[in-house]
């Protein structure tokens, strides 16, 4: 794969199981559920922030849409939402809306307008189209945008009693062989039967309208006043004039 290669046809489910480390049911959907975006939506692999994807959940599924659809955490373009639901959605920037966090994007769009399948400013869809907002000042966030959405309908097939029955042992910390065979058995015809699946097996697609969500930024970094490590502006915390970072001020996580 050449760098900044947007196309995916060359990604296979044996290629993110490498990323993710194992093979798994959820990767499957995953991998399944990102094919039918591409396909049918995104058309390209993300390079530079032109699409976003919002996951409502964190298991394995989100390690492959992360892969296969190049919308990812470190990019700031995989937005996660802890609503422990299989539903992921994926949004096309409008082109002026995007900002490469790789290169020099301080501040936001001053040039935002009003593209093609987006429309500005929430409920009001009277004249205004050429995406001037209210405030003028033409950010991205304040626009909908046509999302593609998928909500996982697949259900695993009904367990046998035998294979309840090894679960229980594996799950009580039975390791032996015949317990981690019936275990891998089951997990591989799973996602083998994911795999097979069609499309509207596993998935209910709709377009929904989402609030586009603003580009990532790079912002500036402080010097901490007690570790002295760099640290995010927008990250820091001011105490009687000084500046630290979140795990020396005593504030949120340690
Ligand atoms: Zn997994
Ligand atoms: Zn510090």
């Amino acid at each position: 794969m050449d760098l900044e290669d947007s196309d995916y046809k060359d990604l296979d489910f044996k290629k993110v199981a490498a990323f993710h480390g194992h093979a798994c049911p959820g990767l499957a959907l995953g991998y399944r559920l990102s094919l039918v975006a591409l396909r049918d939506y995104l058309v390209k692999r993300d390079v530079d922030e032109e699409a976003v994807a919002i996951v409502e959940n964190d298991s394995c599924a989100v390690d492959a849409v992360q892969f296969m659809t190049g919308c990812t955490f470190g990019k700031g373009n995989l937005i996660f939402k802890d609503y422990g639901k299989q539903v992921y959605t994926f949004i096309k920037r409008p082109p002026q809306c995007v900002t490469p966090k790789g290169e020099n994007a301080q501040g936001g769009n001053p040039q935002c307008g009003s593209p093609q399948g987006v429309r500005a400013g929430g409920e009001n869809e009277s004249g205004n189209q050429q995406g001037g907002h209210e405030d003028g000042g033409g950010e991205c966030r304040e626009q909908l945008a046509e999302g593609f959405r998928l909500s996982v309908k697949w259900q695993s097939p009904p367990e046998t009693i035998e294979e309840s029955r090894m679960w229980e042992r594996y799950s009580g910390g039975d390791r032996s062989e015949s317990v981690l065979r019936a275990v891998h058995d089951r997990k591989s015809r799973k996602i083998a039967s994911i795999l097979d699946a069609d499309d509207d097996e596993l998935f209910d697609v709709t377009h929904v309208e989402v609030r586009l969500p603003e580009p990532a930024r790079i912002h500036k970094s402080l010097i901490c006043g007690k570790c002295g490590e760099r640290v995010m502006e927008t990250r820091t915390v001011v105490n009687k004039g000084h500046i630290y970072c979140i795990p020396c001020s005593g504030v949120g996580g340690q």
